[in-house]
């Protein structure tokens, strides 16, 4: 018997924290997990899950208006936020228990308490319980961070926003990433004034440039507003409650919330790495190797906390490969080539592979196939509304390189084609592949 209380310790019960504790307790090891706020971590509690349900919420106000347009009498809706709110937040809870379940069902122990680390072996709980493990994960992912302008307090982060008393007339939607387009859609189709606020000169930095411009034209035509190279210099609360939100350029921008989406941080702040000898790097992410293990041997991280890839996919496979690595003998990695994702604005964006810039960067010769249409449904809708794929081909291979998409049900789409990316066939392989007819997926084997 092992002089250590468990074999593993897990520190943070979210995507990748869980899949790891499961899978090393099914191969037999003693694991207990520890969790400050819920188990489910971010994906479930306050991510992509209530996130997605929020979108699947907001599209309701353009498929009730598209409605009328195919015969449907639609009488004057409504929109209750407390409604949807308090459903999305039940269907959370129902996921947390659920995961809880799971953790149980497997002899998992979870420790609701926060956990930091006091040594190679050895952990501390909030309560001053001291706890020794063969091996301990670090996987407690990240935190929004807020740019230190005053008054930043006075706005809501992805933490709150799932849980606000009111729909908001109007928002101010800090940043430019995929947590701020998808904002800027959901509320725009709750029908509040929406501007989106970014430093930079533009949205979604990482995606091919043809589908966040197309992203951007539909959203401004929309109605959404845009200021770019923009920052922030203070916020204050004004004598009806609202937020007046000063730019160092450029008016003022009133509102009724303020929500900052400008970027994730890894939550490695007083968990004790530094002086148990962890590397952490200059974002504060934990430096990890390819089997995910840190400076010291017995500490490994997964996740959001290592600041490589921050999708829930990702820190679910390095959970599972640091466990079978570990403790099932059998050494794994994780293969991040090729890792779709997709943005769930309004339309959604997704892709895969390089996009056309990367690919002219690293390979010179490539060909680009696209397609830009009018789904069939947005036509009858009279809704002017273009969808736009792209296929980038290595033009010395014929390999289908990169896939990039925005249109309706562009993740559902992207997500199937990206297995033929990642199995690098080529554009021959698609034009091989007789159309499925009429649908709008069809447009990937009848590019020319
Ligand atoms: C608004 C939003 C939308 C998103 N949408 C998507 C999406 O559509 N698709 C996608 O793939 N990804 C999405 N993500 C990202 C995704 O949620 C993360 O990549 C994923 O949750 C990372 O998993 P993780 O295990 O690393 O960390 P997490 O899931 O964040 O889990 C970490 C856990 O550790 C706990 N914890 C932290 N410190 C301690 C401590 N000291 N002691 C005890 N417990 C601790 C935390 O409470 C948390 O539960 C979204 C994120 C946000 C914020």
């Amino acid at each position: 018997m092992s002089s250590f209380n468990y074999d593993l310790l897990v520190i943070g019960a979210g995507s990748g924290g869980v899949r790891a504790a499961r899978i090393a307790a099914g191969h037999g090891a003693r694991v207990a997990v520890a969790e400050e706020h819920r188990v489910g971590g971010t994906c479930v509690i306050r991510g992509c899950v209530p996130k997605k349900l929020l979108v699947y919420g907001a599209h309701f106000a353009e498929d009730l208006k598209d409605a009328r347009r195919f015969g449907w009498n639609v009488p004057k809706c409504t929109f209750d936020w407390t409604v949807l709110r308090n459903n999305v937040l039940a269907e959370v809870d129902r996921l947390n228990g659920l995961y809880r379940q799971n953790l149980s069902n497997h002899q998992v122990t979870v420790l609701d308490e926060r956990a930091t680390v006091a040594g190679p072996h050895e952990v501390v709980l909030a309560g001053g319980r001291r706890l020794t493990a063969k091996v301990i994960l670090i996987a407690t992912g990240a935190t929004p961070a807020v740019p230190s302008v005053p008054g930043a307090e006075l706005g809501i982060t992805s933490n709150e926003v799932f849980h606000i008393e009111h729909a908001p007339l109007r928002v101010v939607i800090a940043g430019g990433g995929y947590i701020a387009n998808e904002f800027a859609g959901i509320f725009h189709e709750f029908g509040a004034q929406v501007t989106l606020v970014n430093r930079s000169n533009q949205i979604l930095r990482g995606y091919d440039e043809s589908v966040r411009d197309r992203l951007l034209q539909i959203s401004l035509g929309k109605g959404i507003e845009f200021r770019f190279n923009a920052a922030f210099e203070r916020i204050v609360r004004q004598a009806d409650g609202s937020l007046r939100v000063h730019l160092k350029d450029g008016e003022p921008i009133d509102c009724d919330q303020l929500l900052f989406a400008t970027g994730r941080r890894p939550n490695t702040a007083g968990l004790g790495l530094e002086a148990a000898g962890v590397d952490l790097d200059d974002q504060g992410a934990v430096r990890v190797d390819e089997y995910n293990r840190s400076s010291v041997d017995s500490i490994y991280a997964v996740g959001d906390v290592t600041n490589r890839v921050q999708l829930t996919p990702v820190a679910i496979r390095e959970g599972h490969a640091f466990a079978d690595t570990v403790f099932g003998g059998t050494p794994r990695t994780v293969d991040y080539r090729c890792i779709p994702c997709a943005v769930f604005s309004h339309p959604p964006l997704a892709g895969v592979g390089l996009t056309e810039a990367q690919a002219r960067e690293q390979l010179g010769s490539v060909k680009v196939y696209t397609s830009d249409f009018r789904p069939m449904k947005n036509v009858l809708a009279n809704r002017d509304e273009r969808a736009l794929y792209k296929m980038v081909v290595d033009a010395d291979t014929d390999r289908v390189v990169g896939l990039h998409m925005i249109g309706p049900d562009a993740p559902e789409i992207l997500q199937a084609a990206a297995v033929a990316v990642k199995a690098g066939l080529t554009k021959q392989d698609f034009d091989d592949t007789v159309a499925l007819h009429p649908s709008m997926a069809e447009e990937l084997v009848l590019l020319k």
